[in-house]
């Protein structure tokens, strides 16, 4: 990324006091979680499906030990902190410039950075409920419990993560076209927004400077008026608020 790149990234920060932000895997990459999308193959020897199976409403159902075998393996990272991305926009919303994080990540960790307006599209591993009695459960009991999670009533604890064939929380998806289309700068970092219908909710945002910042192209590439190719930890840690 080129010093004039900043500057213009800079400049629209400054002038705007409606920013939103859209975020993906590559927003916790930096934070040593993987995006176990772009690493399918590494599966293949220790689980008999790909994630996007196992990771399903239907195999959940069908076979919870296997299930939670994978999330707890691959999914939970307890000891993952905040990154230099998580804890700019957690200044950025403190200093009333940027309106809301809506994130397609499940880790919590831009509540962790003291972001407090986060709509998280595919859930929290920190939120687990009983399907019998929806009594709360934190992210340890779920790590601690052997198998599968068991509620004091005996019923099956559930991640509040949305798995493949559930829908989104039509909650989360209407406070997100919200704050998209009342921003004035959309800042979409770490997601190639090919994971539908997320990446529906950007057509929504009829403000003034869209802002990608990927590793790789992404499909809004063409729309924005500023591109940046790079680690979005690295890049926002640059600018100052
Ligand atoms: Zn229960």
């Amino acid at each position: 990324m080129g010093m004039e790149e900043i500057n213009k990234l800079q400049s629209i920060v400054d002038e705007s006091d409606n920013i939103v932000f859209f975020g993906g895997a590559g927003v916790s990459t930096e934070s040593g979680i993987p995006d176990f999308r772009s690493v399918d193959g590494l599966y293949n020897q220790k689980y008999k499906y790909p994630p996007e199976t196992i990771i399903s409403h239907s195999f959940y159902r069908r076979n919870p030990e296997e299930f939670y075998r994978f999330y707890k393996d691959k999914m939970l990272f307890p000891e993952a902190k905040p990154n230099k991305a998580h804890m700019k926009l957690a200044e950025l919303e403190a200093a009333g410039k940027l309106k809301a994080v809506i994130t397609q990540n499940i880790d919590g960790l831009h509540q962790m950075a003291g972001s407090r307006r986060v709509i998280e599209l595919h859930g929290s591993v920190h939120r687990n409920y009983c399907e019998r009695c929806h009594k709360f459960y934190d992210l340890r009991y779920v790590i601690d419990a052997p198998g599968v999670p068991k509620c004091s009533c005996g019923g099956t604890i559930k991640p509040d993560v949305v798995l493949y064939e559930e829908g989104l929380n039509n909650q989360d998806i209407e406070d997100a076209i919200h704050y998209i289309s009342e921003a004035d700068t959309l800042i979409i970092g770490g997601t190639s927004l090919v994971v539908y219908p997320a990446a529906g909710l950007i057509r929504y945002f009829r403000g003034r400077h869209l802002v990608v910042i990927n590793m790789s192209p992404t499909q809004s590439d063409r729309e924005a008026d500023l591109l940046i190719t790079d680690k979005i930890g690295s890049v926002l840690d640059q600018i100052h608020v």
